[in-house]
């Protein structure tokens, strides 16, 4: 799965998930941390990481 890890982490790394919905967002973390990404689908404000499960 991981051909290659710096690419992947490239692409993972500003990816978050809703926990809401699920659709995924891409965002500046601290943004995401600082609670000012909403959701596009349903405007919750929880969101995780893409890696974790
Ligand atoms: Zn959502």
């Amino acid at each position: 799965m991981a051909k290659i890890p710096e690419a992947q982490n490239r692409l993972f790394k500003n990816i978050f998930v809703c926990k809401k919905c699920q659709s995924k967002i891409r965002a500046d973390p601290q943004k995401i941390l600082k609670g000012k990404v909403k959701c596009r689908k349903c405007k919750k404000k929880a969101f995780r990481p893409l890696k974790k499960k």
